[in-house]
């Protein structure tokens, strides 16, 4: 049995991809090749880092320590409600003025990994801009740092779990704010709610502040964009805990069978994966064979499911002029049935479950989720009426075929 080292997010999403790439940089330790993208984020966090540092002095729940380690404890913070005495205003700090921290980029900038020299004059000029920008709504309208770039560690289920958090910030409700900064092209709303690191950085902080984590968000540096999402519920930290453990035993029995995907095009270890090795000659055109008519299946099968919903569409268009919802044709039945389902705009829910503390009661801001909610009587009435005034219900027909012999099935 191997010891598991504690899984960072990196660690576990290396694991989950393909066991074997993770042996490569965990256990052997295999060097890999600089690249531009990574150079210019680590550029980019580093100069961020130095800049939004001397802000955490100010916030309330004290200034980050040196070393950057998990700084407080349960036992460290003052959990009363009213301070009996005010404590001593802490110094302001002094903030970077932009060409300071124009100069720190400069001096943090990674060079390594780029195509060519333009290439990295061309990030290096976009970083610029970006830091310009986040600059001035930086000092327009500063938040509340309580930590950046700071180490925490923790236990969950018996698994030891690690991270290094872009920043914490304090909302003005009092409790913790997650940001991580992404200076990719694109990043989504979706990203931000499904984001496996975020719920790994949730559980880090709730383990290591006695303060609630009420966002988590990820900051798209290109657009100045900040994308807050709800703290993650029950559902979803027990689906990743349960993730991690399987990524733990796997790493605790030895496994590291290769798992061959469409990430194998960036992965530094091909030359030596056994996924890559050459087909033999003798195989090469029976393989070929096979590809090609899986390929060609799977064209009949979509133009065939492509079909189906056209002629769905006019089985509904001919109930509708009929105003029937039962077709029949020598012993077969179409049923058409109709079914009613709530919609939520996310944004306009969110504020109404935070502010009635039911964030933790929805795994997701879907229709389903919420709905539940709406006929629950522990929920009370005025924040039911809130919800039912911020959704719509939306009509959803499917289709059931019941053949001559009695087999069925459903389609939308
Ligand atoms: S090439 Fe693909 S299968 Fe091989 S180690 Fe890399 S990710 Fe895994």
């Amino acid at each position: 049995m191997a010891t598991v080292p504690a899984l960072s997010y990196s660690g576990f999403h290396a694991y989950t991809e393909c066991p074997l790439r993770w042996k490569y940089l965990y256990i052997d330790r295999m060097p890999t090749a600089p690249r531009g993208y990574f150079s210019f984020g680590r550029s980019v966090h580093s100069a961020l880092e130095e800049f939004v540092k001397p802000l955490t002095k100010l916030s309330t729940l004290g200034a980050v320590p040196s070393g950057g380690r998990a700084q407080r404890t349960l036992g460290e913070f003052d959990e009363s409600p009213a301070p009996a005495e005010t404590p001593p205003e802490p110094a302001t700090p002094t903030l970077l003025a932009v060409e300071e921290l124009l100069e720190v980029y400069r001096r943090v900038w990674v060079s390594e990994g780029y195509l060519s020299p333009e290439d990295e004059k061309r990030n290096f000029d976009l970083g610029a801009d970006l830091l310009r920008r986040f600059h001035a709504l930086f000092v327009s309208a500063p938040p509340r740092p309580v930590a950046v770039e700071q180490e925490l560690d923790a236990s969950v289920d018996g698994i030891k779990i690690h991270g290094i958090l872009d920043r914490i910030d304090e909302t003005p409700k009092g409790g913790l704010e997650v940001l991580d900064y992404k200076t990719s092209k694109q990043l989504s709303w979706q990203e931000a709610r499904t984001s496996d690191q975020l719920t790994l950085y949730q559980l880090l902080v709730e383990k290591n502040y006695p303060r609630p984590v009420e966002a988590l968000t990820l900051y798209h540096v290109r657009t100045l964009s900040p994308l807050r999402t709800p703290p993650r519920g029950t559902e979803e930290v027990e689906d990743l805990s349960t993730r991690l453990g399987e990524v733990a035993d796997g790493i605790r029995t030895e496994v590291y069978d290769p798992r061959p995907g469409p990430y194998c095009n960036r992965c530094d270890f091909r030359a030596i994966c056994p996924e890559w090795k050459e087909i033999p000659e003798r195989e090469r055109e029976r393989i070929r064979e096979l590809v090609e008519r899986y390929e060609e299946l799977k064209r009949r099968g979509e133009g065939l499911r492509r079909e189906m919903e056209g002629v769905a569409s006019e089985l509904h268009a001919a109930s509708e002029e009929l105003g029937v919802h039962r077709l029949t044709s020598r012993g077969s039945t179409i049923y058409r049935k109709k079914e009613t389902r709530w919609v939520f705009p996310p944004e306009q829910v969110l504020p109404v479950l935070q502010e009635a503390g039911l964030l933790p009661r929805v795994a997701r801001l879907d229709g389903d989720q919420l709905s539940r909610l709406l006929s629950d009587p522990k929920v009370p009435a005025s924040v039911r009426r809130s919800l039912r005034g911020q959704g719509r219900r939306q009509a959803e027909w499917s289709l059931r075929y019941e053949g001559p012999t009695g087999e069925s099935d459903v389609s939308e």
